[in-house]
């Protein structure tokens, strides 16, 4: 559970055939020089690239014609090696361009649907149907799955590396010739594009069942990740098919800076090691000559400590072969901050109030963005609150309150897990159609009894409290409303709806038709259960990032939660809180981390100025009798109150992240 370097580096070396003089300017003591100012302890460095060719000499692939010979991967191993660095072995699995252009009949072919200009060039890098230059991808339903095999299996013989990492494959979407008779096979219709997904899963599972088997006929013990750029919630047997998770997240290359702790939040559950690999570069792989501010690199480090997270960095070495001097510069900068404190970070159990049903779990494919998970999280991280993510599998008991969000389906076992739950007095949040079951009905008492979607849109919110600290006013709420009829309970606002829903024919204004000044129905309600939310919050938050919406769920947690919450504090919004029981050592170690990404350029989240943060209050509930309370890495202790089964103290001022020790 805890054998993964803690300070990785991820090298990716993707090197064209067009390009000569391949390591020809690879130096094993500049090599190691960069790995030992870098503070790296493991670097993964590469068989196979995504190009397709080998970099060593290969009796199952072509080596790379421009290394002329050179053993550019023995020559890097016998470097790590010397100076007791891990050194795992990248394959390139789902890409490979020398393979495609000689067999175009193995290509992954896309579904239409997927096949838009807007989507002609996904993160991946890869190109659909068009013309732009990038990798294509394979389908693992054709005979390249046996030629993966073997060179997967000729690796893990010939250098018994202490792991192997693919990339990038998943669980796809295939039209191809296979994959079209596979689906007729079944009986099933070849005109539905869901049908094509049962084979995806099927040729997923043959891939990772053939290549673990190919790996660990050779070496039963080898570490194996299959990367798939994010570990699904609720897609527990593709985790499982890894020995470890490697979170791939880099905030500035597309997954933001709120991906990271919502993967690491649910991978927790899989009882897995895990790290968080985020990159060097400003934006993302393949970017060379990108780099990131030293500050944005010792910020997501810390925050992958504080999720329990080794760290992994991602780097592409130069064809030549040499290492980036500034680069291990600016990746040592962060380590070397890791390095002091790693004894506080891993071994933990993750302290949380709060529970959130993934919508992901019920879904296909997951869908980055602006779904309903990435609003919760957002409104978890910037609320302060003690959190994990969840699938339905996970165990319930310890959550005070489950949310689930917009519309998470309530049905069969889930249905009876929940009812049991809340039967031992958990409570849970629902929003949207969530918690209504195949009848129509809520299966909580919620205070409200639910009546279907309304068709109109936008409405507003009137609130019972001040909002924003003024006169309660009418909010505008873009997402959709659902009818609800008030049973009981405690109502913390009210729907009010609009004139009309803006058509042709009628329309006010330049937006959208203003409020009527009665209330329709209550918005939100706390009944026996918990709390009912009208509106689709959380998928609306993450779209347009409204505070009054952020605030009405926070009034209504704090309304169930009351005084049992663990954790109060004064850190603003940007800050991001963690707490964790290390039990074997007796003690909690809390991380608060602070920085405030703004948009440079077009849409590139950017790191700079890390502001100091002072003044800092902490109020954790606990009944453990705490000795003493200090600083990490600093050593200091400082003064702390129990009483009444709460502890408060303060940090006076921290910069990016500040480590709390309370000893018990
Ligand atoms: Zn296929």
């Amino acid at each position: 559970m805890n054998f993964l370097p803690q300070r990785q580096v991820h090298l990716d070396f993707h090197t064209t055939e067009a390009i000569d003089g391949i390591g020809s300017r690879f130096d094993k003591k500049q090599f190691q020089s960069c790995l030992i100012k870098g503070h790296v302890n493991s670097i993964t460095v590469f068989a196979k690239c995504h190009h397709g060719w080998a970099y060593f000499p290969s009796e199952t692939n072509e080596m790379h014609p421009g290394l002329h010979g050179f053993d550019l991967l023995s020559a890097q191993l016998e470097a790590c090696a010397e100076i007791g660095v891990q050194a795992p072995i990248y394959i390139s699995a789902g890409f490979d361009q020398k393979y495609a252009v000689e067999h175009p009949e193995q290509l992954r072919i896309f579904p239409r649907t997927m096949v838009r200009p807007e989507v002609a060039v996904n993160s991946e890098g890869y190109k659909y149907f068009t013309d732009m230059p990038g990798f294509r991808q394979i389908c693992f339903n054709t005979p390249y799955l046996d030629v993966l095999a073997e060179q997967v299996k000729e690796v893990v013989k010939k250098f018994n590396p202490v792991g192997i990492f693919l990339d990038i494959v998943g669980s796809r979407l295939c039209f191809c010739e296979n994959c079209r008779r596979d689906v007729i096979a079944k009986g099933l219709d070849p005109e539905v594009e869901e049908n094509y997904w049962v084979v995806g899963d099927e040729v997923y599972k043959k891939y990772y069942e053939t290549i673990n088997a190919a790996a660990r006929s050779v070496n039963p013990d080898v570490r194996i990740f299959h990367n798939a750029g994010h570990i699904a919630c609720g897609k527990r047997a593709h985790a499982f098919a890894n020995t470890h998770l490697e979170l791939e997240s880099l905030p500035t290359g597309g997954w933001g800076y709120d991906h990271f702790p919502k993967s690491a939040k649910y991978v927790k559950h899989l009882g897995m090691d895990y790290l968080g690999m985020t990159g060097k570069f400003h934006g993302t792989w393949g970017e060379f000559g990108g780099f990131k501010h030293p500050n944005a690199l010792k910020y997501e480090v810390a925050l992958s400590l504080a999720n329990g997270a080794k760290c992994s960095i991602g780097d592409q070495m130069h064809p030549y072969g040499f290492l980036d001097d500034a680069t291990y510069e600016l990746i040592g900068k962060a380590y070397a901050e890791a390095e002091k404190v790693e004894k506080y970070c891993y071994d933990i159990d993750v302290v949380a109030d709060i529970g959130i049903l993934e919508k992901e779990s019920f879904m296909r494919v997951y869908s980055a963005g602006t779904t309903s998970d990435t609003g919760a999280n957002r409104m978890m991280l910037e609320g302060k609150y003690l959190y994990e993510n969840l699938d339905p599998d996970c165990d319930f008991s310890k959550y005070k309150l489950l949310i689930l969000p917009d519309s998470i389906p309530v049905t069969g076992t889930l249905k009876e897990k929940l009812l049991e739950y809340v039967r031992g007095g958990g409570k849970v949040l629902c929003s949207g159609s969530s918690g209504v079951d195949e009848n129509g009905e809520f299966i909580f008492d919620l205070g409200v009894k639910y009546m279907g979607k309304s068709n109109i849109n936008p409405s507003y919110y009137h609130p019972e409290y001040e909002a924003l600290g003024l006169t309660s006013s009418n909010y505008v709420m873009y997402s959709d409303k659902h009818n609800i009829s008030f049973v009981s309970g405690k109502v913390l606002g009210y729907v009010r709806d609009s004139f009309f829903n803006r058509e042709p024919d009628h329309f006010c204004s330049h937006k959208h038709t203003p409020f009527k000044t009665e209330n329709a129905a209550p918005g939100i309600v706390v009944g026996k259960d918990g709390g009912y939310i009208a509106w689709e919050i959380f998928s609306e938050y993450a779209e347009v990032g409204s505070f009054v919406l952020k605030e009405a769920v926070m009034k209504t947690i704090d309304e169930i939660l009351k005084d049992s919450k663990t954790l109060r504090t004064n850190l603003p919004s940007g800050a991001v809180v963690t707490f964790n029981d290390q039990k074997n050592n007796s003690r909690f170690v809390l991380h608060a981390l602070y920085s405030a990404p703004v948009v440079r350029g077009k849409s590139t989240q950017i790191i700079e100025d890390l502001m100091p943060v002072y003044n800092s209050e902490f109020e954790i509930k606990t009944d453990k009798k705490i000795k003493y309370v200090k600083l990490v890495p600093q050593n200091r202790y400082i003064l702390f109150k129990q009483k009444d089964g709460k502890v408060n103290f303060k940090i006076k001022e921290f910069t990016c992240n500040q480590i709390v020790v309370l000893k018990y």
